[in-house]
């Protein structure tokens, strides 16, 4: 590789990371309560939940990794308890972009499994995902997580919109995370390259 040549891999490297970083400079994370302890943020990417209380506090995906300081900083206007869980609907960068901050932050990750193999093998750039990005527990069909006084319920979709889709139910809340099962006013998109034939 001539200098030339690096310099100007150099420059692009530069301008798609100022370009990336500054895609994400004015996104704000709105929250809107959702019920007594429950609530959803917003940002770029899908919709967050977060279950705040007495154990901790719970959260369903996370977006893009740039995004993580402001998801975390909405969060502890929520609640100055712990982080504790942290559950990924899928592997879509848009849900678990954030996982290695939400880990080193202190979440256990927990997701199907399928969600784990597709974040732990080669990504599309080439690239390998640190450990700390990856689920910790994993599951198949369904599993539930008592917290905050009540249990959630989380169970997989087969034949959904990737192979690991889970949705998460909020027995008392009353409150259901669909993820990306569920697009509000769109037609399904059915990611064919993700297992689902
Ligand atoms: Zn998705």
């Amino acid at each position: 590789m001539t200098i030339s040549q690096f310099l100007s891999i150099f420059i692009l490297f530069i301008s798609t990371s100022l370009y990336a970083q500054g895609r994400f400079d004015k996104v704000e994370i709105t929250t809107t309560k959702l019920s007594d302890h429950t609530y959803m943020l917003q940002g770029a990417g899908g919709n967050i939940g977060v279950s705040v209380g007495e154990d901790g506090v719970f959260v369903i995906d996370d977006q893009f990794a740039p995004l993580s300081e402001k998801i975390l900083s909405a969060i502890k206007a929520l609640s100055d308890k712990p982080l504790r869980f942290l559950v990924n609907t899928h592997y879509h960068g848009d849900h678990t972009g954030g996982n290695e901050n939400m880990a080193k932050a202190g979440a256990t990750i927990i997701a199907h499994h399928n969600v784990k193999k597709r974040l732990e093998s080669k990504q599309h750039n080439g690239s390998i995902k640190p450990k700390e990005a990856l689920p910790v527990i994993t599951f198949n069909d369904q599993l539930s997580i008592t917290i905050n006084d009540e249990s959630v319920a989380i169970f997989h979709v087969s034949n959904a919109h990737t192979d690991g889709d889970v949705i998460l139910y909020f027995t008392e809340s009353n409150v259901l995370h669909t993820g990306d099962t569920y697009f509000n006013g769109r037609y399904p998109y059915i990611d064919l390259n993700s297992g689902e034939v």
